[in-house]
Formats: structure tokens, sequence, C-alpha cells
């Protein structure tokens, strides 16, 4: 279990999570109005298609990749209609290029069996389609419109950690924990708001404290712990200095 910045909240007097919530999500919106999918698509399909390819790489792959993909392939047969080998060499820079294939064309045969050759709304809909788990389909349904949870990657779940929102490092709990604190109108944005602020400001490595807009709402902030170090360093001096 990560270490818990939940009880270090209380502790100095920071608020519950319910109440730090409001503040934190406002705060964040402001300094990342521009927060939003950094995955470049045009239609239901092609977001499918994007989040699919973009496990295990980065989104500027993808979009490198998806660039020429989409001219090629615009509806769910087009990715059947050639040799996943040749759907392979078309995927190859996103890597696991196998896996990706394989799934991509599993699903494209069930969106035309069962869905119309459309991409379903709802979560349980979209995690029967192979090779996509919760976390693809949350994405694709918070860009659709039907947010039905909280998208939970490596950046939301190590500031959701830092801000003293969850105890826990299993994204499905860290999902639930949110779920209960975070208003559901900003079940879509949130994740973005967190990621955005994880890779401009709270770096996992070197966050930084002193430009955070809601360094005095984080139970982990350096700054925080600095001025805790100074304080008990200067009541040490007094002491020492009495005897
Ligand atoms: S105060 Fe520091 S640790 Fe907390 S969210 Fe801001 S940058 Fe991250």
């Amino acid at each position: 279990m990560a270490r818990s910045y939940v009880h270090e909240a209380r502790r100095r007097g920071l608020g519950r999570r319910r109440e730090r919530i409001g503040p934190i999500v406002e705060r964040l919106a402001e300094a990342h109005a521009d927060a939003q999918i950094a995955l470049r698509f045009r239609s239901d399909l092609e977001l499918l298609v994007s989040v699919m390819l973009s496990a295990q790489t980065t989104d500027t792959n993808v979009n490198r990749v998806t660039e020429a993909l989409f001219h090629k392939y615009r509806k769910p047969k087009d990715y059947l209609a050639v040799p996943q080998e040749e759907l392979e060499q078309d995927i190859y820079p996103t890597g696991f290029y196998r896996q990706k294939a394989k799934a991509i064309r599993g699903t494209m045969r069930v969106l035309i069996e069962e869905f119309d050759g459309h991409v379903p709304g709802r979560l349980d809909d979209l995690v029967r389609l192979p090779g996509v788990a919760r976390k693809t389909a949350n994405v694709v349904a918070s860009e659709l419109g039907h947010a039905q949870g909280i998208v939970v990657d490596t950046h939301v779940r190590r500031l959701s950690q830092r801000l003293g929102l969850t105890r826990h490092d299993d994204p499905v709990k860290i999902e639930r924990d949110l779920q209960r604190i975070v208003p559901r109108a900003d079940w879509a944005r949130f994740p973005h708001l967190l990621i955005w602020h994880g890779r401009r400001i709270c770096d996992a490595r070197r966050p930084l404290c002193e430009e955070c807009v809601i360094e005095d709402l984080c139970p982990s902030s350096r700054l925080a712990v600095r001025s805790s170090d100074a304080s008990g360093r200067a009541r040490a001096g007094r002491a020492s200095s009495r005897r």
C-alpha cells in the first residue's frame, strides 16, 4: 500500500478529502485550462483505435502513426480487409504491434457483428471488446461524453496518492476512492487535470511545489516538510541554548 497522505492531511489540518476536492478541481482547472486528451482523432472509431494503440507508448508516437493510418482505415471493415501482417506493419512504431493488431481486428469484428459498426458509449459494452480493458473503456466513454468512471493512469495514481485522496495502489481501488469524492460532473475532466498537473508541475522525481497552485492543500508538499524541519531545528536550537 502507498504511503498514506490521507492521514498526513488530517494531521496537518488541511481538511478532509471531501472538503479539499472542490478547491483542488477549481484551481487546477484554472491553471490548466487547456488540459485535454493529447491523442488526435476525428471520429469515435479513431478515438477507440488511438486509445488502444496508446498502451505502453506516448501519445505523440500514436499521433504520428495514426496520421497515415486513419487515411487508410476509415471504417471497421477496412481493418479486416487487409491481412493482419499488413496492419501490424502499419502500427509497428507503437510497439506490441502483434497484440495490438490482433486486438484491433477482434474489436472491429465485434463492432460490426454486435454494434452495427458503431462504437458503444456504455462502459459495460466497451470492456467486452477484445483488448479493451477498463482504463481504455473509461477514456473512450469519457471522451464520448458518457463518463461512467474515472481514468486512473500513472499520473492520476501518483497525484491522488500525494494529495491524500487515496491510500491505495491498485487502480481499481483508487478509482473507487475518487468516485466517492469527485463530483460526477467532473469525472471526465478530473484525470486530464491531474495528468497535465503531473506533467507540468508535479513531476514524479522533482515536483515543483514552489509553483504549485494547490500547495496549501497538499499533504506531501516539500515546502511544508522544509518549514516543519526548520521549525523543528529552531525548537531544538532554543532548547540547547537554554541548557
Ligand atoms: S505541492 Fe508539490 S507534491 Fe503536492 S501536488 Fe503540488 S507539486 Fe505535487
